[in-house]
């Protein structure tokens, strides 16, 4: 089947995209949202997330990523978003072309934070009000009003996430504002055209009608 069988680029073997995310939001008790610094593609600040691939259930695959990514053992998970974008990851794009079916929870942990180096350069909690501001440094560098290595250095939210805290479905926690002219741009980035760049008419239609 097209988009099954691994791919090799510069010698290594791609792993093949399953169109499948799932995330999982953990908060402090002050309220705050653990991000971590993504050490790999897509750049940015983002929650813990990872493909589900063959780790079973939804529940499990989140289960498994927040081990893997943070350390953390998972107490309890509240589903409460699923949402499909045609975001880019690093992967072969999938059986259904680029983008992921995002499956939400919110979750409680123990244990202590231990990041994979692999997976993130650093983590920390988050206020509101500064997921706010990272989101907004995320608008601008996607309309090209922040240099590439300036956003390496300090980035902002993940585009794909700015997409998705920032739907009127977001029924819970963190939700963050995007100016409707803006939200095109904040969608192609996130879709893996470079920034600044005009943005494809399917992905202006995304932008407009699942937002
Ligand atoms: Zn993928």
């Amino acid at each position: 089947m097209v988009g099954t069988v691994p791919r090799r680029h510069k010698g290594k073997i791609m792993k093949v995209c399953d169109n499948e995310v799932v995330g999982a939001l953990v908060e402090d008790p002050r309220g705050r949202l653990l991000l971590i610094t993504r050490a790999t593609y897509p750049s940015g600040r983002a929650p813990l997330c990872g493909h589900r691939d063959d780790h079973g259930d939804w529940i499990a695959a989140a289960v498994a990523e927040t081990f893997e990514e943070a350390g953390l053992t998972v107490d309890t998970l509240t589903p409460f978003m699923l949402s499909w974008m045609p975001n880019r990851c690093r992967r072969v794009p999938g059986p259904i072309g680029v983008g992921h079916n995002w499956t939400l929870f919110k979750a409680t942990v123990t244990g202590d934070l231990s990041l994979n180096p692999e997976e993130a350069s650093a983590a920390a909690w988050y206020s509101q009000e500064q997921l706010q501001e990272l989101a907004d440094r995320t608008v601008a560098y996607c309309k090209g009003q922040v240099p590439e290595e300036q956003w390496q250095a300090d980035p902002g939210l993940e585009p794909a996430w700015v997409v998705l805290l920032s739907m009127p479905s977001w029924t819970t926690g963190w939700p963050i504002r995007v100016e409707p002219r803006d939200r095109a741009a904040v969608v192609s980035v996130a879709a893996g055209n470079p920034p600044g760049g005009p943005v494809p008419v399917h992905l202006m239609t995304f932008a407009a009608f699942r937002w």
